[in-house]
């Protein structure tokens, strides 16, 4: 099989006496989305914040394209193609939609923070900004303010964000949160396409968003994966129903 495109091995981290990440060893592989669910608590969050690079584990590795960026700090590893959407919107939310998309592309294209008034100006910042809104399907929302939109919509914004990296590997932590059914069901159909652009590894509690989407799922439980398959391996693993699932 080929080479993961990211992939960790035994990733550990403790907060005093809490083991949040249990020697957590996954592929991303191309192509693919990966889900990865659990009860809240089970260290999702802190797993992805170790393999982007915001949190140092105590011991394992992150592997991207073939390359140890353990060390890495999480924009090097942005500038290599991994982009990450967070639990919490980090958009700026009294700019525009448009001038959002700019400010990922602009740290895409790796130029400082101060020609930031100029990249409106920049025509191969704004085809990469109005490329990745158009992306997401939220090009027509360019000119409003990011507080102006939906929940639904700054979802989408986050993810156009993060298309303009270019990027190699997704990982994204719970973008169905607070979605309705109507943005669950878009957010669905958009990630499914996106997956041959980037594989993604997604965190996600919305189980049906889970099961329509993943090609694998592996179950994190006290910061321990004790299963890894596909959708219908997981459904009928005993112990993930015991687990998690709860039926
Ligand atoms: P999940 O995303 O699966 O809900 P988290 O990764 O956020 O779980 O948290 C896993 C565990 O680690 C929780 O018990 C949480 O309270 C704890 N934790 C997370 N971050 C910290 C931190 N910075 N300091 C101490 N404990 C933390
Ligand atoms: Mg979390």
């Amino acid at each position: 099989m080929a080479d993961p495109v990211l992939a960790t091995h035994g990733l550990s981290k403790a907060f005093g006496a809490l083991q949040a990440s249990d020697a957590i060893s996954l592929e991303l592989r191309a192509g693919e989305i990966h889900a990865v669910i659990g009860p809240n608590g089970a260290g999702k969050s802190t797993l992805i914040a170790q393999i982007c690079g915001s949190l140092a584990p105590d011991a394992g590795r992150v592997e991207f394209l073939g390359r140890d960026v353990t060390q890495e700090s999480t924009q090097a590893r942005a500038a290599r193609g991994l982009a990450r959407t967070f639990q919490t919107s980090a958009l700026a939310m009294e700019d525009t939609v448009l001038q959002n998309a700019l400010l990922g592309a602009l740290g895409a294209s790796g130029r400082p923070w101060r020609f930031f008034s100029r990249a409106s100006r920049d025509a191969a910042l704004l085809d990469r900004a109005e490329a990745a809104l158009e992306a997401v399907g939220i090009a027509d929302l360019c000119e409003l303010r990011t507080a102006e939109l939906s929940h639904g919509q700054r979802r989408q914004l986050e993810v156009a964000v993060a298309l303009t990296l270019e990027p190699k590997a997704f990982v994204m932590d719970e973008p169905m949160a607070g979605l309705g059914q109507e943005g669950s069901k878009r957010l669905t159909g958009f990630l499914d396409g996106l997956r041959a652009q980037a594989p993604i590894l997604l965190v996600e509690h919305d189980m049906d968003a889970v099961f329509a989407l993943a090609d694998r799922i592996s179950v994190l439980v006290y910061g321990k994966v004790i299963a890894t398959g596909s959708v219908a391996e997981i459904r009928r693993d005993p112990l993930v129903r015991d687990a998690y699932l709860g039926d």
